[in-house]
């Protein structure tokens, strides 16, 4: 079940190179790692970034599920 993820728009807007973007892309994995993979993958054929210059913004930008609230939903 997948635990963690990050959006793109969120370590993105990290990267002065990448002012503007407005990405609505979420790598979601079971580990920070698997994620991390996602990322970078992703900005490298989407964003032609390469995601290991960021990869400490987008540790931060990594979240596991229900550490944090997204609102009120979500009962189940
Ligand atoms: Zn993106």
């Amino acid at each position: 079940m997948p635990q963690m993820y990050a959006r793109c728009n969120n370590f993105m807007s990290g990267a002065a190179s990448a002012v503007g973007v407005n990405c609505k892309f979420i790598a979601i994995g079971e580990s920070e790692d698997e994620v991390l993979n996602q990322v970078y993958d992703h900005l490298g054929s989407v964003h032609s970034v390469d995601g290991k210059e960021l990869t400490n913004n987008i540790k931060r930008c990594i979240f596991t599920r229900g550490t944090k609230v997204f609102g009120t939903r979500g009962h189940g």
